[in-house]
């Protein structure tokens, strides 16, 4: 569907940029990349469909930036670095202003993380906004989903709980004060993918993934792929203090729900062998990023969350699902 006269004029406008790192970016058919020798590619897609994924209201420059950062994160989770992404739009009309602010997000990380615009398909239509993104890593050296094994410790990075602590509260199942709101918007809103991590523990994670729909979910994908299981302790979670604060104010089960179910956090979940222990702890230190051991893999199926008194956590649902 090419409805729009003015296409190629908002293409040129606001997503054409040179593209020195490809062989030919945005404006033929397709583009050409080279990866380099002994290197594969990564690829990955991600879709923010509105209304599903953000307000149909939502800041627009916000908008380019966690469009952007929720395919980066894919990438950092799998120890790619990342050179180039697609942007597919399906646009309701050619607002300028709009394009404007998206591009601008859009821009303001891909050029803090070196990836290059280098194609896309632009329609109208209900907003959709898709990127794929393409990242190299060393043949061999991906961090994947399917290499824990028992004994290991598991990781998390940042912090848990932020991004589904803002939605609760836009939903009016809490109330947070300003400054946790504030803290806790952003975490929404504007992610941080942890490329640097994710380059940091190649060669040094067993396995490692994004959390985007929720500790428990995303764990849950790596104990399936790698045959395993975990054991994980809920006190050792790293969450903000307003969550423990809910919990000791009788919400426990919303506090519950946010830091093992809650999605959108975009930090990375991984399992590293004990005997690296100091290596994770010297990553921390040298990216300034709070990293913290949560629970080990175990033989077995599933995912035990103990309680302080050691008793086992239930929680209803383990993430998100479009479906369920
Ligand atoms: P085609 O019809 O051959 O698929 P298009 O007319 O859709 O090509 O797009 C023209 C060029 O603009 C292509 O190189 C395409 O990759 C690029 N492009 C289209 N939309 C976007 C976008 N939103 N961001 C970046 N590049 C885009
Ligand atoms: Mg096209």
């Amino acid at each position: 569907m090419k409805p729009s006269s003015s296409e190629f004029d908002l293409i040129k406008r606001y997503f054409t940029r040179p593209a020195p790192g490809a062989v030919l970016g945005v404006g033929d058919d397709a583009a050409l990349l080279r990866v380099g020798n002994g290197m594969e590619l990564a690829v990955s897609t991600d879709m923010l469909v509105s209304g599903t994924h953000f307000f149909p209201d939502a800041d627009p420059f916000l908008l380019g930036h966690k469009t952007l950062a929720v395919n980066l994160s894919d990438l950092a989770a799998m120890g790619a670095l990342p050179r180039w992404a697609l942007l597919s739009l399906a646009l309701p009309a050619a607002d300028e202003s709009w394009l404007e602010r998206f591009s601008a997000g859009f821009f303001a990380l891909a050029d803090q993380h070196g990836v290059e615009l280098v194609g896309g398909d632009t329609t109208r239509g209900p907003l959709n906004l898709c990127v794929t993104i393409m990242g190299e890593v060393p043949q061999g050296g991906a961090l994947r989903r399917d290499g824990a094994r028992a004994g290991d410790d598991i990781w998390v990075s940042g912090m848990l709980g932020r991004a589904a602590l803002a939605l609760a509260h836009h939903q009016g199942a809490v109330r947070l004060p300003t400054a946790e709101l504030v803290d806790c918007t952003a975490a929404l809103h504007q992610p941080a993918p942890r490329v640097a991590l994710g380059l940091a523990l190649r060669g040094m994670a067993h396995s490692a993934i994004d959390i985007s729909d929720g500790l428990l979910a995303d764990l849950g994908h790596i104990l399936e792929s790698s045959a395993a299981g975990a054991e994980i302790a809920f006190d050792a979670l790293p969450v903000p203090e307003i969550l423990r604060t809910l919990s000791s104010q009788g919400r426990g089960e919303v506090a519950q729900r946010c830091a093992l179910a809650g999605g959108d956090d975009y930090e990375l979940c991984f399992t590293v062998p004990v005997s690296r222990r100091s290596g994770v702890e010297s990553i921390s230190g040298r990216l300034n990023l709070p990293l913290t051991r949560i629970g080990s893999i175990v033989a077995g199926c599933g995912c035990i969350v103990r309680a302080p008194d050691g008793s086992a956590i239930h929680l209803e649902k383990s993430g998100y699902d479009h479906f369920r």
